[in-house]
This record gives structure tokens, sequence and C-alpha cells, in this order.
């Protein structure tokens, strides 16, 4: 079989980036390992993710953000950082943004489904589920790409969307910075007794650091924690009701009682960053390019930007008969998307890494720093113009909050 591309992986990414193309004359597959039925019907793997107003706005073009329901939305109005006993803090108010509220919180499950139907219906896609890509060949006649089932793939460009330990970058030679921050994050959502107003927080207590997104329901969260592998072996070993008071005391009470509300998912915090986006007729997009660590909130919102830049190109060569695996546009959109994500994936991890240290100098180091970016207004609002610009491409910010009320 021929298609003009073959895209790896029916995440976020790939099927956005399919969805993106529909219409454009281009014939995409987009092949999955799971079956089918898994992408109709993904299963909740407990994230919730933080949508700026430019994500928001693709969203909707692509009709994925009305194929939501509504209890899937929660409001992101105000943001809170927290440093350790401080009760002072960072606030993000959406009020100093000149926006109704920062953002919104949607489950991935929600985005992943949405993805999925709009990618199936879109004309000129075609989902090949239930295979694994077992091999890439690339050359200057065209690609191919072998899957388990024994067939191989014909197409002119390959572009993958196969996560952050994708398998095609390495088999096409392409390196990449892995940064093991040897903890683990736990998401779970919490029924608690003291309603969230709409507010995230993050708080980097010592030894831990947890937050709180706010979600459709005022008194349900996504409670998110981040500690050693051995103490999240322990915390994960307790039943429902130990989980909720071991909760409720790690947030000294300020919620009131908790209780588990939905799945424990726990993953392996590693960010990754290609040292390349493309090679010859080859395209990493999503986090098979730039895996952030969650504390920015920053990996789908990425993703779905780089999508965006590289199917605007291919568009734009297809319509005037250009070769839409020509290494110039690869080449632009490769510089596009570095400068867009660089910055901040850098910030991101010197930020992760100050505010899991807990010795002496680091603990100084960051109250300076929440105190100074409370003190200056230019920060915050950068900060805050990231999460509302309705153009992507800049920085954006933590993702801590909690109730006004209780500080
Ligand atoms: C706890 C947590 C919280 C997060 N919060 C946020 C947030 O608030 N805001 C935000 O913007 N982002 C957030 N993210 C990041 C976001 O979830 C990811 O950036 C996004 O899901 C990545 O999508 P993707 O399509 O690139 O990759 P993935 O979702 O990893 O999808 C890759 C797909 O490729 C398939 N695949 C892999 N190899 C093969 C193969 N050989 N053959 C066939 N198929 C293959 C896989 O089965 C999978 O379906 C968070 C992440 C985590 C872990």
């Amino acid at each position: 079989m021929s298609f003009d591309i073959v895209v790896i992986g029916a995440g976020p990414a790939g099927l956005c980036f399919a969805r993106t193309l529909a219409g454009s004359g281009l014939r995409i597959a987009v092949v999955e390992r799971q079956a089918e039925s898994t992408l109709a019907a993904p299963a909740d793997d407990g994230r919730e993710i933080a949508i700026t107003h430019h994500s928001q706005r693709l969203m909707r073009e692509l009709g994925l953000w009305d194929a939501l329901r509504e209890e899937e939305i929660g409001c992101l109005r105000d943001a809170k950082v927290l440093d350790g006993d401080d009760q002072g803090g960072l606030l993000f108010r959406h009020d100093e943004a000149g926006a109704a509220q920062l953002g919104w919180l949607v489950c991935n499950h929600a985005i992943r489904r949405a993805a999925y139907a709009q990618a199936k219906a879109a004309p000129g896609v075609e989902i090949v589920a239930g295979v694994r890509v077992t091999a890439v060949r690339t050359g200057a006649a065209g690609a191919e790409v072998a899957l388990d089932n024994g067939d191989t793939l014909a197409a002119q460009l390959v572009v993958a969307a196969d996560s952050r330990f994708s398998d095609s970058r390495r088999a096409m030679g392409i390196a990449a910075e892995m940064l093991d921050f040897g903890k683990t994050m736990l998401v779970l959502r919490m029924r608690h007794e003291v309603p969230h107003e709409a507010t995230a927080w993050e708080w980097f207590g010592h030894g831990q650091t947890l937050a709180l997104l706010p979600l459709h329901d005022a008194h349900t969260s996504s409670v998110v924690l981040t500690l050693p592998p051995p103490e999240m072996a322990a915390l994960l070993a307790l039943d429902d009701a130990a989980l909720g008071a071991a909760m409720a005391a790690r947030f000294q009470q300020r919620l009131g009682a908790m209780q588990v509300a939905g799945p424990r998912c726990a993953y392996p915090l590693v960010g990754v960053y290609a040292k390349r986006f493309v090679a010859e007729r080859y395209a990493l997009i999503g986090d098979a390019a730039v895996g952030m660590h969650p504390v920015t909130a920053h990996g789908f919102n990425f993703g779905l930007l780089g999508q965006h830049t590289l199917a605007r190109e291919l568009r734009a060569a297809h319509a005037a008969g250009q070769a839409i695996w020509s290494p110039a546009l690869l080449a632009r959109y490769e510089r596009a998307h570095r400068l867009a994500t660089r910055p901040l994936y850098l910030a991101t991890n010197a930020l992760a890494r100050l505010y899991t240290d807990d010795r002496r100098p680091a603990r100084l180091l960051r109250k300076l720093a929440l105190g100074a970016g409370a003190r200056l207004g230019p920060f915050r609002r950068m900060v805050m113009h990231g999460l509302t610009a309705e153009r992507g491409g800049v920085p954006m910010p933590l993702r801590g909050l909690r109730s006004r009320a209780s500080f």
C-alpha cells in the first residue's frame, strides 16, 4: 500500500496532525499498535491536561473541543505557587491577564477519544490499528514502513509521533537528550471537602511536590504528587481509605477530608529532547520530538503547536506542487519548533530540579526566586501571557493552585 504520509503513533499528536491535513489532498495512514476499539474508547490514564488559549483555538479548529463533554472540561481561573511552609507564594490571576480564565483542564483520555473520532472521519486519513511499526527505511527514492503483520507501507514522508521513547527515532539514528529526574509522579482524581474555587496550586513542600488541578465539579480535583519511587511504592500499597487520609495529611488538611475518586496512575519523570527533529523523508512531532516534564504543563500544548507548524508547511508545499519531503521544508519546521520549545524545555528542567532539591542552598534559592517573582509584575505577566495568548510558541508557567480562602 502506498500513501503520501505515514504517521507512526495514534496518540494525541499523531491524530491531530492527520486531522489538520484532512482535505489537503494528501493521503495519510496513521499506524498504531493499540487496537482500534482502544483508540475509540481510551482508558482513563489519570492525566488532566492544562490547555492554553492558543491550544483551545487549535482544538476548536480541529473539531476536538466541541466533541468534549461539559463535565470533561475544568476551568483554570487562577493559579498559585507555594514553597515549603511559606504562606505567601506566587499568584497568577486571570484578571491581571485580561482574560476570563487562565486556561482549561481536560482529561487526556477525552482528548484522545475526540482526536481519534475527528481523524477517523477525516477525508484522506486511514487508521491502521493493531499493528506495530518494526522498521523505517528512507532514501532518495522514497520511504518504507514495515509492520509486524508482514505488510510494508510506502510513503513520500514518515512522521513519527511514537512517544518520548520513540523506537523509530533511535532506528533513524537520531539521538535525544534524556533527563531522568529519578522521581515518580502520581496523578489521582480526588474528592475533597473544601471547594477548589477554580484555582490550581503547586506546592513545593520539603521532600514532596504536590499540585491540585481543579476539575469541573467544585469538590473534585486531580492531585499530582511527586516522590522518590520507594516512597511512592509504599503510598500506592495503601487501600483507598488510607490513601485518602494520607493525601489529606500531605495537604495539611487544607482541603478537609479527601477520598479517592479515580484510578491511581503513576509515571516515571523523564524529560526528552531530540537532537534533531528531522532526517531524510522523516520528521518527529509530539513527545517524540519534545517530551516535557509535566510541571509546566506543556507537552500536549507543544505537540499541538508542532503538528500545526509541520502540517502548515506540508499543506502549502502540496498546494504549490512542491515536494512535501524537501529538506528545506523539513529544516523550516525544525527551526520553528526548536525556537518555540527549547527555552521552555530548559527552563522547565531547571525549575523541576530546583524545586525537588531539598538541600539548603536550593531551598534558599527558590525562596528568593518566588519572592522576586511575586514582586515583579513583568515576570508574572509574561507567564500569564504564555497561558492566555491567542498565538502559540510562547513560554508558560507552573501548574499550581488551591483555595485562596485557606491561605
Ligand atoms: C502526568 C502527566 C501530566 C501531563 N500534563 C500535561 C498538561 O497539563 N499539559 C500538557 O500540555 N501536557 C501534559 N502532559 C503531556 C501530554 O500528556 C503528552 O505530551 C502527550 O500525551 C503526548 O502525546 P503524543 O501523541 O506525542 O505521544 P503518546 O501519547 O505517547 O502517543 C504515542 C503513540 O504511539 C504509539 N506507538 C509507539 N510506538 C509505536 C510503534 N512502534 N508502532 C505503532 N504505534 C506505536 C503508542 O501506542 C501511542 O499510542 C502530561 C503528561 C503526564 C505524564
